[in-house]
């Protein structure tokens, strides 16, 4: 059996977590779903598979009872930094890479806390959709934005950023297209009645985001900047028919964005296939693989892991937690991730494919060296 808990862990794709960590039962429930209706924290959460592993592994940690009610008491008992610092260190993490945008930075440790309390480094990306809001919030005319966004994403390395994100898969989905400058604009005057109106924003304006998204790819492609972007399994603002990796043809196959490393989120996840086939055929997408969230059990994640390694190079796959509001997110991704990437290289070795020591450096690559690579870190 692989034991791959010595190599320290670059989660390429995370997120902060909540100042404030005294939670109730439903409370925590409702951060291991990305269903949204009450019914789920009531009835359905305690009843996934993946979740009676999870109290399984808190109760261990915390060397309670076997019980939700005393594995939270438990835990409620640390305080916040204490909790994040125990599970941090007990996940070995080298680099968080996060993305805080979300949730709201006023409810969360800021990135450099989350590296203290980890004994880690992080770095951050810069998500596009976001900055476009503001900027449509702070701006009557269409070229002052333009302006001002793309010197924002001209300036992300120097304001701390290693890579962009897109969380367009939630928005008008990954058909992004090409847009002449007069639709864009009729398309942002229509957001920005809305956003006047409003008070504020959801950009959702197919016209106006596909533009901003083409003015990020050819800045980005100029600097060789990484992209991450949201695909497959999310809540159900997204449209997963929308979320299909595949939808991202026409960005793909522009030559000038090869410069631009684009990174497919949470294993394009039921899509994996079809990511990976992605990162086999094009030599500037990467795939993430992303071992907390989506919630699914182990066998599924063993299923994922196999299908990414036995159709991309490895070179071309990296480690993610996708952790969110709760620290035992992190951890508890960076325990599955390798113990599921140990099992499958374990199980390839004894199909003849690879030996132990190529299992080994291929491990290293996934959990730690790609990211480095691919995000200059
Ligand atoms: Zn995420």
């Amino acid at each position: 059996m692989l034991d791959l808990t010595n190599i320290p862990v670059v989660d390429n794709h995370c997120h902060p977590v909540l100042l404030n960590q005294h939670l109730d039962a439903l409370s925590f429930r409702a951060y291991c779903t990305e269903a949204t209706h009450a019914s789920f924290a009531e009835q359905h959460i305690p009843n996934t598979v993946y979740y009676r592993w999870l109290l399984r592994q808190m109760a261990l940690f915390y060397g309670c009872e076997y019980t939700e009610e005393s594995i939270l008491t438990a835990r409620n008992h640390m305080g916040a930094d204490d909790l994040l610092e125990h599970l941090f260190r007990a996940a070995n993490i080298d680099t968080f890479v996060l993305d805080p945008a979300y949730p709201p930075g006023s409810e969360c440790y800021t990135p450099e806390r989350m590296g203290q309390l980890g004994h880690c480094r992080t770095a951050k990306m810069l998500r596009l959709e976001t900055l476009m809001q503001e900027l449509i919030l702070e701006h009557a005319d269409f070229d002052d934005v333009l302006e001002h966004y793309m010197m924002e994403v001209s300036l992300a390395r120097e304001h701390g950023f290693c890579a962009l994100k897109s969380i367009v898969a939630y928005r008008t989905g990954l058909h992004i297209s090409e847009w002449s400058k007069d639709e864009a604009v009729a398309s942002f005057v229509e957001a920005r009645t809305e956003a006047e109106a409003r008070g504020q924003i959801r950009i959702a304006h197919k016209p106006l985001i596909d533009y901003l998204l083409h003015t990020a790819f050819s800045v980005a492609a100029e600097q060789q900047l990484p992209i991450q972007f949201h695909t497959g399994y999310g809540d159900s603002d997204t449209d997963m028919r929308l979320g299909n990796p595949l939808q991202l043809r026409d960005v793909l196959e522009r030559r000038d964005y090869h410069t631009m490393p684009i990174v497919l989120l949470h294993e394009s996840y039921p899509y994996t296939q079809l990511g990976a086939y992605l990162a086999a055929v094009y030599p500037h997408v990467y795939f993430d693989l992303s071992y907390a969230i989506p919630f699914v059990d182990k066998l599924e994640m063993l299923a994922f892991t196999r299908q990414a390694l036995s159709v991309a190079p490895v070179s071309k796959l990296m480690f993610s937690t996708d952790g969110i509001h709760i620290p035992e997110m992190h951890w508890v991704g960076a325990l599955r991730g390798r113990s599921v990437i140990g099992q499958v290289l374990d199980e390839m070795i004894d199909a003849d494919e690879i030996d132990e020591e190529q299992a080994y450096d291929l491990a290293q690559q996934i959990l730690h060296d790609n990211a480095y690579t691919v995000y200059q870190l």
